[in-house]
């Protein structure tokens, strides 16, 4: 990999400078974090397999008119992305009581909500992501009622094709983290879709198991963390050696270099 300028480096991913102005490289690690990274692991390819989930949906947001930042895959765990200013507040998006909803309000896991809900935190690690409410996001102008307007019709609509494309393949979408970013074109921004969407920010289950397919696996060691990204992969199509056979061959030889 050629020397390139780190611009940030996250729990995730590190980002670089991209080869034009405005363009960003996304580079995905295997590194994990859980509990405001009080908890540290490693996932073994799931930098490989993120980058590729990620893409995959970002492609199909954008085919139902969702903007986002994705430009194109590079390589296994590199993507070219717009650069955009980071609005600091995570989406997220529940369907099913799961997480930190189930422990605030005692609702058990699992229990379906009775209609979706969107909460908001404020994206600092040092306080620990808290909870906000929309008047905060305007009181200390994170975002103004425009951008607030965009980011949760964009997140519905999300939803709701994401909700479609994993019950499609058996799986229940409980709840997703969204991150958007503001892409600037002289003095005018607007909203666009950023970060990535992997099972490392969904909660995704088997419809008819339960079984856990994301990272609820290593923040909870359940064990099988690798084999539920890649399961996740498979049923999206994403590992089928007809749709190019470098990601099934890497990973197998990733996995037979560890000895497994
Ligand atoms: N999430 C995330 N990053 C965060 C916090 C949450 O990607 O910093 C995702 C998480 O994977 C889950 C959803 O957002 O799919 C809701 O998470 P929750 O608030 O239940 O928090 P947790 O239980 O992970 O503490």
């Amino acid at each position: 990999m050629s020397r390139r300028r780190q611009i940030y480096e996250g729990k995730a991913k590190i980002l670089y400078e991209g080869p034009e102005p405005g363009t960003i490289i996304q580079y995905f690690k295997d590194d994990a974090t859980a509990f405001n990274a009080q908890k540290k692991g490693t996932i073994n390819g799931k930098g490989v397999i993120n980058n590729r989930i990620s893409e995959y949906v970002f492609t199909r947001l954008s085919h139902i008119g969702i903007p986002t930042h994705f430009i194109k895959r590079l390589n296994m765990r590199e993507q070219l992305v717009r650069q955009v200013e980071i609005v600091p507040i995570e989406v997220v998006v529940r369907n099913v009581a799961a997480g930190s909803i189930s422990k605030r309000l005692g609702i058990a896991e699992g229990e379906p909500l009775p209609h979706t809900l969107i909460e908001y935190y404020f994206k600092n690690d040092e306080l620990g992501d808290p909870l906000i409410a929309e008047e905060h996001i305007a009181c200390f102008g994170w975002a103004s009622n425009e951008e607030m307007q965009d980011i949760s019709a964009m997140a519905i609509r999300i939803n709701d094709f994401m909700c479609g494309m994993f019950a499609a393949i058996g799986i229940r979408l409980v709840d997703f983290k969204l991150e958007f970013g503001r892409l600037w074109d002289g003095d005018y921004s607007r909203i666009i879709l950023a970060d990535e969407i992997s099972p490392d920010g969904c909660r995704l289950w088997d419809m008819i198991t339960g079984e856990k397919l994301d990272k609820d696996r290593f923040r909870r060691d359940l064990g099988g963390e690798e084999e539920a990204y890649q399961e996740v992969a498979r049923r999206l199509g994403l590992l089928d050696t007809d749709n190019g056979p470098s990601e099934v061959l890497d990973l197998n030889a990733h996995r037979k270099l560890r000895g497994k």
